[in-house]
């Protein structure tokens, strides 16, 4: 089979062809799980820090890729959950040991045995893939395949985020970054908080035009200071300067909720920037958010299709998934970006 293969961290400042393109053989379904014929496969941040040495995967090569949507095409010994062909969906959660403090309190997200899909095992920067079948989510009827790959992790993610930032009907969100996840968090809040606003920091002036198309009540530059001090910020950054300016905007009280798997080491002398009285006091809360449960992401997907939830999408080739991780880096285009790998043409669930 096809695959886009990553052999070890590098910079990809200095090596923009990270992946390389391999044939490997086409793996092999073990008891409980199933053989997925990838059809799409979503392209996220977490892929920069893998390749980059942020969260490095613990053996090489490894195909990255962690929101996968395809087609059952085998299922192992003893699988019995899905029949071939099903449609199903991937997500960062490949397993975890189901017998921990933290899996029986449905927290399986922080579980020390957390095995993650295209870091710790191979995932769907490939023609197949294979997942027990008790992590595999089934897909609601009606969604295209690329609309819901980027659900899966932005989206999933996304929903973690929202909960944990506590947010009520009429209280004022932030998002500071304004990319895959969080352009799916805004017509979330405006679903579930249709009272709240939400207001949106971005480097750019094509996010910021996006979110306030979108239905943002005001956008404004990383560094801007928010017309109303804000209930809750989620910062979707590779940064440290948003999160200085996201707690300098939040009321007494308010709470960030930090959605990134690392932070770049670049600016992160903006942290001697940080007034105690001004940024932390009066019981302002920090709180960062960790992979997924399987819940997020099915309580994520009926949400998203009830709601009519869908992802802005940008597709590739699997033979560029190096050009599209570059113009993930740079911050270019709008919205989530997507491998297509099979069924071309076809390609709905
Ligand atoms: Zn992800
Ligand atoms: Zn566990």
């Amino acid at each position: 089979m096809k695959a886009m293969v990553l052999t070890s961290c590098c910079d990809m400042a200095h090596t923009p062809e990270p992946l390389r393109p391999m044939e490997l053989p086409q793996p092999v379904p073990g008891p409980g799980e199933l053989l997925v014929r990838v059809e799409v496969c979503g392209v996220c941040h977490t892929e920069l820090d893998e390749i980059e040495g942020r969260t490095p995967p613990p053996r090489f090569p490894v195909i990255p890729g962690h929101q996968v949507v395809g087609r059952v095409a085998a299922t192992g010994p003893g699988a019995h959950l899905f029949a071939p062909g099903d449609a199903v969906g991937i997500a960062w959660i490949f397993q975890a040991c189901g017998s921990c403090d933290f899996c029986r309190s449905g927290r399986e997200n922080l579980c020390p045995a957390f095995v993650a899909t295209g870091r710790d095992v191979n995932g769907g920067y490939a023609e197949y893939v294979t997942v027990p079948e008790a992590f595999a989510h089934a897909l609601p009827p009606g969604l295209k395949a690329a609309a819901v790959a980027p659900m899966l992790c932005a989206g999933a993610i996304g929903y973690r985020s929202l909960q944990l930032s506590g947010l009520m009907d009429g209280q004022d969100l932030g998002l500071t970054g304004f990319g895959a996840s969080a352009h799916l968090v805004l017509p979330m809040v405006r679903h579930r908080f249709p009272a709240s606003r939400v207001f949106v920091f971005a480097r750019s002036a094509a996010q910021r035009a996006f979110a306030l198309e979108l239905g943002a009540s005001w956008a404004g530059p990383t560094e801007a200071e928010a017309p109303v001090q804000l209930h809750a910020v989620i910062d979707t950054t590779p940064a440290w300067t948003p999160v200085v300016e996201a707690l300098k905007n939040l009321q007494p009280g308010g709470r960030l909720v930090i959605n990134a798997i690392g932070k770049q080491e670049a600016d992160k002398a903006a942290l001697l920037g940080l007034d105690y009285p001004r940024d932390l006091w009066r019981e302002k809360q920090i709180r960062s958010v960790a992979n997924v449960t399987r819940a997020d992401v099915r309580e994520f997907l009926a949400l998203a299709a009830a709601a009519g939830i869908r992802p802005e999408v940008k597709e590739f080739p699997l033979a560029e998934a190096n050009r599209a991780l570059q113009e993930l880096r740079r911050g270019q285009g709008r919205g989530a970006k997507v491998l297509r790998i099979g069924a071309q043409g076809r390609g709905s669930c």
